[in-house]
């Protein structure tokens, strides 16, 4: 753990096993990883699924974290939660009880075999770039730039905010 402190942003996904408290449980699993505070997070909304059509519509979430660990250990703690509530890795697009995706990392551009940032598929996704609006509006995501023109690119995908 280093003494310098980043923002980074953390996607949240589920669509098993009452997504609304999955999310919720999720938020205060993130204030507990260590060297690291939620700052805050966004509004849940309710999400139509992608690529397999035939599974419940998804809960999704934008958290803005402050963290002192280095991306590999904080991807490690946030598959760490996901394993803890019980996701089983079978294959992509598939229901799960609990999806954390490092979406932002500062201003960091970085790709290995375990990790991306910024997250590949963020930029095409209204259920990430709506939620981060919410709580970033004028952020810009590295190599793609600001967040409105591609969340326009997006109108076709249905998301609604909900209130819980
Ligand atoms: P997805 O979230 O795209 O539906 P998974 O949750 O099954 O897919 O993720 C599979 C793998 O993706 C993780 O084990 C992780 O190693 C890798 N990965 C690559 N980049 C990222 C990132 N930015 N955030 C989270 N996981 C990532
Ligand atoms: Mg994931």
């Amino acid at each position: 753990m280093s003494n310098q402190s980043s923002k980074a942003f953390i996607a949240l996904g589920s669509n098993l096993e009452n997504p609304v408290f999955q999310i919720q449980h999720a938020f205060e699993e993130i204030k507990q990883i260590p060297g690291t505070c939620l700052l805050c997070h966004s509004s849940l909304y309710k999400t139509a699924p992608m690529g397999r059509l035939d599974q419940p519509d998804f809960i999704n979430a934008v958290a803005l974290i402050k963290t002192q660990l280095a991306p590999h250990d904080l991807l490690e703690a946030l598959l760490m939660i996901e394993h803890n509530h019980g996701r089983m890795r079978k294959s992509l697009n598939e229901p799960r009880t609990l999806d954390l995706d490092i979406l932002l990392y500062g201003e960091l551009q970085y790709q290995d075999e375990v990790l991306t940032i910024p997250h590949p598929r963020m930029a095409q996704r209204a259920f990430v770039l709506k939620p981060l609006m919410e709580i970033a509006p004028h952020c810009q995501i590295p190599g793609y730039g600001p967040i409105a023109p591609l969340l326009e690119l997006c109108q076709g995908q249905q998301l609604e905010r909900i209130k819980v």
